[in-house]
C-alpha cells in the first residue's frame, strides 16, 4: 500500500502551506484575542487554493478535487487557523448540497457568488429542541399562494449564521412523520423576517456561531432543493463528506499541537537539560506522534472510500471522525502538559489548540451517536430507532 501523496497533491499542499504561514498565520493571535470574524478577503483568497468549491465538478465552477486532495488542504488550513477552516467547511457543505441537488435556476442564482468567494453560506439543521435527534425537525415551511414557501422556526449553533449571505435550512413541509416530512430550502440572510443572534463559545473565536430566527421568511418556489421530503436523503452523502472533513481538520490541529510540543521540549531547560531529554516527556511525544499518525491513516482511508464510492464509506467516515476528533483533543491536552504552566497561558498556541479541538467531538454528530452508527454496521442493530 502506498500512503504517499502524489506530486500534484504535494505541490498544492506546499504552496498552500507557504501562503498560510506567510500571509495568514501572522493574523491569528490578534484576531482570536479580539474575537473578530476571519476577514472576508482571507476567506476569498482560499479560492485560489481549491478551498472554495474544491469538491464541486469543474462544469459547476468547482475544482473537481478528489476527497484526498481536498482533505489534505483542509488539514493545512486547520493546522494554521481552525476558525478559517470552520467557515470554509460549512460554506462548502451548503454549496455542495446546492450544486448536487438544486435546480438549474437555483444553481445559476447562487453558485457563482459562492464560488467567486463573494458569498458565505450556512447549513441550518440543529434546533433548540433537536440535536442528535435531527430527524425530528420542528421548523416549518408552508406553501404560499405564489407556490413559494414561508418559513417559521429557530435554528441553533449555526456556524457562519451571524455573517452568512445565504444558507440552506431543513424544514418540515410534508408531514409530521420523521425524515420523510423534511425538506431543504435555500434562503438569503437579507430576506425579510430572518435574523441571527450571535452565540459566545469556548474556541474558534473567529468563526461566528449563531441562533437563527425565521419569522414568516418567504422564499420562491425555485429555492426548494430536490423534492419535498428528500432533505435527509440528499444530506446523507454530504454528511459523510462532512465527517471526513472533520477528521482532516482534527489532524491539522493535532499536527500543530505536536509541532508546538516538540519545539518547546527542545528549548525548555530544567535540571540543566532540555525537558525533551527526559523519558516521561518522550513518552508524551511518542503518544502524540502515534495519535497523529493513526488519525492520518483513518482520515486518508475515509477519503479513499469516498473517492471510490466504496460501500463502507459511511462507516469509515464515522470512524475517522470519531477517532481523529478524540485524538486531536488528547494531543492538544498532552502538548499543553508538555508546556507546563506556559501551556495554560495565551503566550503559547497550545491552549488555543485545545479550545479549538474541543467542538470536533460534538459537531457533525456527537462521538456517542457516531459510535452507535459504527457499531450498527457490524451488529445490524440500531440503538436509536
Ligand atoms: C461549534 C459548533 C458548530 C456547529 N455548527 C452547526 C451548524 O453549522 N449547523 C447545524 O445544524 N448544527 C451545528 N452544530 C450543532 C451540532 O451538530 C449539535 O450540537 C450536535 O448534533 C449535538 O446536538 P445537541 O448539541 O443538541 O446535543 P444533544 O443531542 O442534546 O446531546 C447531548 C448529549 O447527549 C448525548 N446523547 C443524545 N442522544 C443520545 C443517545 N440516543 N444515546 C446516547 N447518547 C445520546 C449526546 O452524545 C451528547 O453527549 C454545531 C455545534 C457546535 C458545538
Amino acid at each position: 500500500m502506498d500512503f504517499a501523496l502524489d506530486p500534484t497533491q504535494t505541490a498544492l499542499q506546499d504552496s498552500l502551506r507557504r501562503y498560510l504561514e506567510s500571509e495568514v498565520a501572522p493574523l491569528v493571535d490578534e484576531y482570536e484575542a479580539a474575537k473578530t470574524p476571519v476577514p472576508r478577503a482571507v476567506v476569498a483568497a482560499m479560492r485560489d487554493y481549491g478551498l472554495i468549491g474544491g469538491l464541486l465538478p469543474e462544469e459547476e465552477g468547482g475544482f473537481g478535487l478528489s476527497m484526498l486532495t481536498y482533505g489534505t488542504l483542509v488539514a493545512e488550513v486547520a493546522r494554521v487557523w481552525p476558525s478559517l477552516r470552520g467557515m470554509l467547511s460549512v460554506s462548502n457543505l451548503a454549496a455542495s448540497v446546492l450544486a448536487g441537488a438544486g435546480s438549474p435556476a437555483l444553481r445559476a442564482k447562487y453558485l457563482p457568488r459562492i464560488l467567486e468567494g463573494q458569498a458565505i453560506c450556512c447549513f441550518a439543521l440543529s434546533e433548540p429542541g433537536i440535536g442528535s435527534d435531527a430527524a425530528n425537525v420542528q421548523t416549518r415551511a408552508e406553501r404560499t399562494a405564489s407556490g413559494g414557501w414561508r418559513i417559521n422556526g429557530r435554528k441553533i449553533y449555526i456556524t457562519n449564521g451571524p455573517i452568512c449571505d445565504l444558507g440552506i435550512v431543513f424544514v418540515r413541509t410534508v408531514s409530521d412523520d420523521g425524515v420523510a416530512g423534511v425538506s431543504c430550502l435555500a434562503f438569503e440572510s437579507a430576506m425579510p423576517g430572518f435574523s441571527c443572534t450571535p452565540l459566545g463559545k469556548m474556541g474558534m473565536h473567529c468563526c461566528p456561531l449563531g441562533e437563527l430566527l425565521f419569522e414568516d421568511v418567504e422564499v420562491p418556489a425555485e429555492n426548494l432543493i430536490g423534492e419535498p421530503g428528500q432533505a435527509f436523503s440528499i444530506a446523507k452523502k454530504y454528511l459523510n463528506i462532512g465527517r471526513s472533513v472533520v477528521a482532516f481538520s482534527a489532524l491539522g490541529i493535532a499536527e500543530s499541537s505536536l509541532e508546538a510540543a516538540v519545539r518547546f521540549a527542545r528549548d525548555r531547560v530544567q535540571f540543566g537539560r532540555p525537558i525533551g531529554s527526559f523519558q516521561l516527556v518522550q513518552q508524551m511525544v511518542a503518544d502524540m506522534m502515534t495519535m497523529v499518525e493513526t488519525s492520518r491513516l483513518l482520515a486518508h482511508r475515509s477519503a479513499d472510500a469516498l473517492d471510490r464510492n466504496a460501500p463502507d464509506n459511511t462507516t469509515l467516515c464515522a470512524m475517522a471522525k470519531r477517532h481523529a476528533s478524540d485524538a486531536a483533543l488528547r494531543v492538544a491536552e498532552t502538548a499543553l502538559q508538555v508546556h507546563g504552566g506556559a501551556g495554560y497561558t495565551s503566550l503559547f498556541p497550545v491552549e488555543r489548540h485545545y479550545r479549538d479541538a474541543r467542538h470536533l467531538s460534538i459537531g457533525e454528530g456527537t462521538n456517542q451517536i457516531i459510535g452507535m452508527l459504527i457499531a450498527q454496521s457490524a451488529l445490524g442493530l440500531s440503538a436509536l430507532r
